[in-house]
């Protein structure tokens, strides 16, 4: 069992003083459970490892009532991938001691975090598989498309709930290409014509960072999810595409694991989903984004990427197990070639939405958003619509006016491919009949 205690003993806090917690929340997902101790004040916790059986032990001074502990240890599932049981007492005076029962040996790794946005001081506790699972997609991306690609004149499925088999997250093993790094790297070449090509989907926000919010309680980080959902089930449906979800749970993610996870999968296309917010309610319309090396083409924009970076300060970013090398990847790369490729693809995806939304501005704008930042991923941000006004708000719940998002940004994909030459030796005298499910 591997402990990583990040700092939980150098607060300087007086000894005697009092923690109230205001809640506790816990994240159960198959890539890490995660607990979050919320206070008015600092935290001041040990956490360690017992084996025979396999538990983690948090001792948290001066708390003052062990009540939300308690409610929190309730609701532990039985589906939680990696807690039995949840145990809370008085050890000693002035110490309160959580037990967490395993079901198997862990990684787990702490953080303490000041207040953000409308949270308060925080703990993290993070909790990992110690050995990483297999990659479910390894045979799938290893071998070459079995189905060779042809273009299909049918519409796009009606709208459905999309329960659609769920492929399990990938593997938290260090497997990720790293890139030399005085390579110019150059977008990968679209070779559809010996295999599948991998859109990677990424529902924004999740867990601790529910994104924006809606005057009726819509949470960015649900709508964000059911879209994703959608758009891979429609992709899948595409011959010759195949798309991977960066999340498919409440949890969250740092924005940089989202692009290394596309990196992972081997992913030819990134598109992050998004909810749009301002203050004014009439603020409307689609937007999508591109990635720009030199700067933000608009003042909106500028503020718009500053805002969705903010995820990771709000959603907590703890240095996983897996992530050491982190530090060693993919940023300062030259990434013109893949900008440009990007702002082909949100063009294109623009001009769909366009068929199903009113658009926020009528052209693609870039701006610094850390989640595009993929050096041979052509990477695009849909903000599908402006959670904020009351009447999209209400579209971005239903699951018809979900299902048209997803359609047109498949569209758009399928488009940009087109016209990128990736499908010139499917598409040649077909290309009329690409553009389905209008
Ligand atoms: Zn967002």
């Amino acid at each position: 069992m591997t402990l990583s205690l990040g700092g939980l003993t150098s607060l300087p806090v007086r000894a005697d003083s009092t923690t109230h917690i205001r809640a506790v929340r816990l994240w159960p997902a198959a890539e890490y459970t995660r607990v979050s101790f919320e206070a008015a004040e600092p935290i001041r916790a040990t956490l360690f490892s017992v084996s025979d059986p396999d538990r983690l032990v948090l001792d948290m001074e001066g708390i003052a009532s062990i009540a939300p502990l308690e409610q929190m240890a309730a609701t532990l599932s039985a589906q939680d991938p990696y807690l039995r049981k949840i145990r809370v007492g008085h050890f000693k005076p002035g110490v309160v001691r959580v037990v967490f029962d395993l079901k198997s040996p862990v990684k787990a790794v702490t953080a303490v975090l000041d207040p953000v946005g409308n949270y308060g001081y925080r703990l993290l506790l993070d909790v990992y598989p110690e050995s990483a699972t297999p990659d479910p997609l390894a045979p799938v991306l290893g071998a070459p498309d079995p189905v060779p690609l042809q273009v299909r004149n049918e519409p796009l499925a009606p709208p459905t709930v999309a329960e659609k088999p769920v492929i399990p997250p990938p593997p938290t093993a260090v497997s990720a290409p790293v890139l030399a790094e005085t390579a110019d790297v150059a977008p990968k070449v679209l070779d559809s014509a010996h295999r599948t090509l991998i859109v990677a989907v990424d529902a924004g926000h999740g867990g601790e960072d529910p994104g924006a919010h809606g005057h009726a309680g819509t949470h960015e980080k649900d709508v964000t999810l059911a879209i994703a959902r959608r758009l891979k089930a429609v992709i899948d449906e595409q011959p010759g595409l195949h798309a991977v979800l960066t999340r498919d749970g409440d949890y969250f993610i740092p924005l940089q694991e989202r692009t290394v996870k596309a990196h992972r999968l081997h992913a030819d296309l990134f598109v992050s989903v998004h909810a749009d917010a301002y203050v004014d309610q009439e603020a409307r319309g689609s937007s999508v984004f591109a990635l720009s090396e030199k700067g933000a083409t608009s003042v909106a924009a500028r503020w718009m990427a500053q805002h969705e970076n903010e995820a990771d300060l709000i959603g907590g970013v703890t240095i996983a197990p897996h992530q050491a090398y982190l530090a060693q990847t993919l940023f300062d790369l030259s990434q013109t070639a893949t900008i440009n490729d990007g702002l082909k693809m949100a063009h294109a995806v623009l001009g769909e939405l366009d068929q199903i939304n009113v658009l926020h501005r009528g052209f693609v704008e870039q701006a610094g958003f850390a989640v595009l930042k993929s050096p041979d991923i052509p990477s695009i941000l849909v903000e599908t619509a402006f959670i904020t006004n009351p009447e999209e708000e209400r579209r971005l719940n239903d699951p018809v006016y979900q299902q048209k998002l997803a359609q047109a940004i498949t569209r758009g994909l399928q488009d940009y491919l087109r016209k990128s030459h990736a499908w010139s030796h499917v598409t040649t005298g077909h290309q009329d009949k690409l553009a389905v499910g209008r």
